[in-house]
Parts: C-alpha cells; sequence; structure tokens
C-alpha cells in the first residue's frame, strides 16, 4: 500500500468531514436546526439554459454522441466554443487547441502541476489558501512554498519576491478568492506579472503561473482581471463548478496561453499529464452543454444578499473580517487563538465552521455563505450567544 494515499484517505479533508458530520446531525435533529457553512456547494439554481439545454441534447442528439467518447483533450467543437468565448470576453489569446476539458479546476490543476513538474521544485501558494493545493502539489512530487499575504490578504509582493527562487516552478493565484473573498486588482497583477517577468529573466526560465479561477464570475461589482491577459506563462484552470452550479457534474477545462513560451510544448505535456493521471476524456454530455452554454451564469443575487446580511450583522456583533469581494465566503477572525478550538465550541450551537489551519494561517474560520438566505437569517442568534460566551 502507498503510505502517502492510506494517509490521505484517513485524514480527509477538513471540510468534508465537517460537511459528513453536518448530514449525521441533521438526521439527529433535523435540517432546520443546523447551521452548516462548511463546503461550497452552490446554492443558486443552474440557469434556464442549462436544462433546457440538457433536455435538448437528450431529445435531440444521438446516444453515441452524447455518452460516447471524445477526443482525451475534449470535443473540438467545445473547445472552441470556450476559446471563443475566453476571446470575446477577455480579448483572450487561447486557441482551441490549447484548451483541455476536465473534470473541474482540481483536475485541472492535478493536470497543470503534472505538466511541470519534474519533481523536487517548488510551488508557491498565498496563504491563505485552498488547503487541497498542498495535496495537489505534493501528489505531482512538488513542495509547497506558503507565502504570506498582507493583512487584507492581498498580495505581498516583497514577500513573493523572496519567495520565489531559483526552484519555483509556478505560482497558484486564485482570485476571487476563497477563503477570503478578495479580488486582485488590475495593478496587483500587472506589478504580479513584473515581478514573475524579472525572475523568469533571472533564472532563464519561465515560472509559471497557474490561475485557479473557479469563481471568475461569482463578484458583487469588482471587476476581475484575466491574469492571462497580463503575463504569459499562464495556465488558466477553470471550472463550471461554482458559476453555473454544476459541482457535482464534474466539468471545467484547462488553457494553455497562446503567447507562453513553447507553448505547444507546454500544452503537449498537459496532454501527457492527463493521459498519465487517467483525466482523459471529460464528461461527453456535460461538454455538450458547455458548448451551449458557456458564458452563462447562475443568479449571483442570493450570494449578493446573504453576504450582506452576514458581514453586517457580525461585524455589528463584534466579530472581525475583511468585506468580500467576491466567491461565497467570509473569512473572520476566531475568538480565540486556536481556530479549532473556537469551531468546536461553536458546534455546541449548531454552527459548523472551518477552522483556517488547513488554509494555512491560524487563527481564523471561513464561513461559506452559498446556503439559503432563511439559514443565515436563522443562525444569526447562535452566533451573537457564541460572540457572548467569549465576554463572559
Ligand atoms: N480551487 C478552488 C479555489 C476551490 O475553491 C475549489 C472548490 O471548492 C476548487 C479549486 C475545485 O473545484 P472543482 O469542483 O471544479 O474541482
Amino acid at each position: 500500500m502507498n503510505e502517502r494515499k492510506r494517509k490521505l484517505g484517513e485524514e480527509r479533508f477538513a471540510i468534508r468531514e465537517l460537511f459528513e458530520y453536518g448530514k449525521r446531525r441533521a438526521k439527529e435533529i433535523g435540517r432546520e436546526n443546523v447551521f452548516d457553512f462548511s463546503i461550497g456547494n452552490p446554492s443558486s439554481p443552474a440557469p434556464d439554459g442549462v436544462k433546457e439545454e440538457i433536455i435538448r441534447l437528450l431529445n435531440e442528439v444521438s446516444s453515441a454522441e452524447l455518452h460516447g467518447y471524445t477526443s482525451a483533450q475534449g470535443d473540438p467543437a467545445v473547445r472552441k466554443a470556450v476559446a471563443d468565448y475566453l476571446h470575446s470576453e477577455f480579448g483572450a489569446e487561447i486557441s482551441a487547441n490549447r484548451i483541455y476539458m476536465s473534470c473541474g479546476a482540481s483536475a485541472s490543476l492535478t493536470v497543470a502541476l503534472n505538466a511541470i513538474l519534474s519533481g523536487g521544485e517548488e510551488v508557491a501558494v498565498l496563504a491563505p489558501y485552498f488547503p487541497e493545493y498542498r495535496v495537489f502539489i505534493e501528489g505531482a512530487r512538488g513542495f509547497v512554498k506558503e507565502v504570506a499575504t498582507d493583512k487584507n490578504f492581498r498580495l505581498d509582493l516583497d514577500a513573493l519576491d523572496q519567495a520565489i527562487t531559483k526552484n519555483t516552478a509556478a505560482v497558484i493565484l486564485n482570485s476571487p478568492n476563497n477563503p477570503t473573498g478578495v479580488v486582485y486588482r488590475e495593478e496587483e497583477i500587472k506589478s504580479f506579472a513584473a515581478l514573475l517577468n524579472r525572475k523568469s529573466r533571472e533564472f532563464k526560465k519561465p515560472v509559471y503561473l497557474i490561475s485557479d479561477e473557479p469563481y471568475r464570475e461569482l463578484t458583487y461589482g469588482a471587476k476581475v482581471p484575466f491574469p492571462a491577459n497580463y503575463y504569459d506563462n499562464t495556465i488558466v484552470c477553470y471550472s463550471f463548478s461554482k458559476c453555473l452550479t454544476l459541482a457535482g457534474e464534474r466539468i471545467g477545462y484547462l488553457a494553455v496561453n497562446d503567447r507562453a513560451e513553447e507553448a505547444d510544448a507546454l500544452y503537449t505535456a498537459c496532454v501527457g499529464a492527463g493521459r498519465d493521471l487517467g483525466f482523459v476524456c471529460a464528461p461527453a454530455l456535460f461538454q455538450q452543454v458547455i458548448r451551449k452554454c458557456v458564458g452563462m451564469t447562475s443568479d449571483v443575487g442570493v450570494y449578493e444578499k446573504n453576504r450582506a446580511l452576514l458581514y453586517g450583522a457580525l461585524t455589528d456583533m463584534g466579530y472581525a473580517a475583511v468585506e468580500p469581494e467576491g466567491a461565497f465566503y467570509l473569512f473572520v477572525k476566531s475568538l480565540e487563538p486556536d481556530a479549532k478550538a473556537f469551531c468546536e465550541r461553536a458546534k455546541k450551537y449548531e454552527l459548523l465552521l472551518v477552522p483556517s489551519d488547513s488554509f494555512g494561517i491560524q487563527g481564523y474560520v471561513r464561513i461559506s455563505y452559498c446556503v439559503p438566505t432563511e439559514q443565515i437569517k436563522n443562525s444569526l442568534p447562535k452566533f451573537e450567544a457564541l460572540f457572548k460566551e467569549y465576554l463572559r
């Protein structure tokens, strides 16, 4: 048995563990009495256009075409639809033959990492970060280099400058961000791109930017720059899980920037990594759905409402948090230094919050607010009681 894999299976992902606990608890005391803020399972329904397209496809397209294998990197017509969308929406220079359809951002990230790492290099991640990055990086035989962000969780260019060395293969950037809700501004991305260019010149090899963008469309007014337009050596990892509410369907894509150094070889390495990992031919039916529905977005109104309600109420009570500009998470300062102990106390009030330890930072909790607004309203007295417990 592979010891690392056994340990991974045993430990489980803290967020999923809590999610399973929430389901068990709901059976015991009723769903309405459990305030599960653990997982980022989007609640806004997929757009009507998605449902209509699924029905149309089932009625009009042959079973062989809908459910058979596509080419390993995805149906060419689907990849063209994605490339056309990226061009029309962002002016991106990414051709269809540099798109790889995948089982969500998780698969895009593992493919990208396995394509560029040979073993032993570092991949920089900005703390706090999505905990699975560590699993994906180490699984590709790389090492995680945690880089701090500033007090508002924005880019700290000095820290990045120090952290990126000749052993750095890539930096993972995630905007809008899980868990902080931060959206990096155009000026930040430009300065970061200048830093990466300088480092790449100094080390005479590209330092790749892996741009993890599953929340790209989920913003509340902030403009989300498209990083591949600012830095040539960018690999885009996208998912339709969040923006189209298709998390369970496992569909997304990876895209290699046309302007990347040796873009063809880089894309070929991605195809090779997909083959190596068994990530070939993303779900065929949903590839076809994407051909028509790329560019649609679920209604983010409910998240916007939840964000205002939760952020407003918690900060009024005395909790400290940075106002999220995108995604659907609120990152709140724990009321005691040990976030795990704080989350255990919160459980007494049936509040399921994720401690920040696995995000690479101590002393915070993540609250996932992609839940029915009713759940947030009903949870507020619990948050208040929890806060008061710490005043005693
Ligand atoms: N990256 C980030 C930042 C995420 O938050 C998630 C899921 O929550 C993923 C990647 C994985 O998404 P997918 O469902 O597309 O695999």
